[in-house]
């Protein structure tokens, strides 16, 4: 090794590999010149959704009868490394595919899945999952928001906060309380098509120090009416043993992304640090650079070897909470110290969004608090002590 590309052993197939060259000329072609103007409106545009579905990389690991692209999660695991090579990091793709529609592929009737799934696969529905409330995050049996049953439908009221894809998102998955005496027994997912209902409302999109080309949003129900055909599930009551079974994937895509962003910024420090001079020679050759690039690296291969194993766990459908806990501990927190150490051996040109590494340095901050933040990593992996 002889860069600061960082090795470990590969999951990749061929077709696989096929699939992430498509994926690459997609983004290349629809994102990348795109992707400042996405920062600066807090979205991608929503064009960039139907022409995902088209390329087939909405749902690339749905059943094909469902209008998936009948992939496997390592195509969401492509997805995640070509969008994170290019810093297209804003752009809610991964929770649609990975997080939202497999709660419609794992726990929906027959009915629900032809419903929905392929409409989200052409990107007629963009999705989201709104669990987090203004008064409640990490204790999420506390919800407040209810759906109430009144005859074959189900009157949704309360208010989420911090939602990924909020501003665009016309499939909610909303964490709601169908039986608010029983504490996580009484919670549900019930699905709202925002187009079809009365009484739903967007708030503004949030002002982040990072993630700027996600349009997080709070959403607000006001005696929102929906079927009672819209429980995921048979039984009410299934909501937060569903999550829990889901949480673990979400944990394992939150460290692959991280490992993305490990790797994009040592390969643009390698950049800069071979080229930028101070005392007539290059960064580079300065022993402290050199120790600290040592140490990035030697995390990252950790980190990468220790990432690949969780995804090779998954796959085989043996990836536990504890292990999943892990990976999104361990990575989220390499990342930022990686970050953080690139960006200095930057500068202040590391200060300047027009860096790359500034940017990332902003964005990383939050992979330790979203999907449970990182204390609550802790609290998951001492359960298993
Ligand atoms: C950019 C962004 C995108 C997001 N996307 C989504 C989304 O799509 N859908 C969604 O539902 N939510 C989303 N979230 C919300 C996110 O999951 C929550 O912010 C997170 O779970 C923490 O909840 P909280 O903000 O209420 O913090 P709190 O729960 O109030 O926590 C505050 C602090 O207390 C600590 N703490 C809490 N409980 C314990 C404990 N038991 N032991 C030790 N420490 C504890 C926390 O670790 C944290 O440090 C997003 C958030 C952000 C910032």
């Amino acid at each position: 090794m002889t860069s600061l590309a960082v090795e470990a052993p590969d999951y990749m197939s061929e077709d696989l590999r096929i699939f992430a060259g498509g994926v690459a000329k997609f983004l290349e072609r629809e994102a990348v010149p795109n992707a400042e103007r996405y920062i600066q409106q807090h979205q991608v545009d929503r064009e960039l959704w139907n022409k995902a579905g088209e390329a087939g990389l909405l749902c690339a690991s749905m059943p094909e009868e469902y209008g998936g692209a009948g992939g496997t999660f390592a195509h969401e695991a492509v997805i995640i490394d070509e969008l994170g090579k290019r810093g297209i990091d804003g752009w809610g793709i991964v929770l649609h595919n990975a997080i939202v529609a497999p709660y419609i592929r794992h726990y929906g009737s027959e009915e629900q899945k032809q419903r929905w799934l392929p409409r989200l696969a052409s990107g007629e529905l963009v999705g989201a999952i709104a669990m987090t409330e203004p008064g409640t995050g990490s204790d999420l049996q506390s919800v407040k928001t209810s759906a109430k049953r009144d005859g074959n439908h189900y009157v949704i009221n309360g208010s989420k906060t911090f939602i990924t894809n909020g501003g665009t998102a016309n499939f909610i998955i909303v964490v709601s309380k169908t039986d608010p005496s029983k504490g996580s027994k009484g919670i549900s997912l019930v699905c709202v098509e925002t187009d079809e209902v009365e009484g739903f409302r967007r708030g503004r999109l949030l002002d982040k120090i990072g993630q700027k080309a996600n349009d997080t949003a709070e959403l607000f129900f006001d005696e929102v009416r929906v079927p009672t055909a819209n429980l995921i599930g048979i039984d009410e009551g299934m909501g937060f043993v569903q999550l829990m079974q889901q949480l673990p994937q979400e944990r394992l895509i939150i460290a692959m992304q991280a490992l993305a962003v490990i790797e994009r910024a040592l390969a643009v420090t390698g950049d800069y640090v071979k080229q930028r001079k101070a005392f007539g020679k290059a960064i580079i050759e300065f022993q402290n650079t050199q120790f600290k690039l040592a140490e990035c690296k030697t995390e990252a291969t950790v980190a990468k070897v220790f990432c690949h194993y969780c995804m090779e766990q998954h796959l085989a459908g043996k990836l536990d909470a504890t292990m999943a806990s892990m990976a999104k501990l361990y990575l989220t927190e390499a990342q930022c110290r990686i970050v953080d150490e690139c960006l200095q051996l930057h500068g202040g040109y590391g200060y300047m969004n027009e860096y790359p590494i500034a940017r990332m340095y902003a964005d990383s901050r939050v992979q330790k608090i979203y999907g449970g933040t990182n204390e609550i990593m802790k609290v998951l992996i001492a359960r298993s002590l």
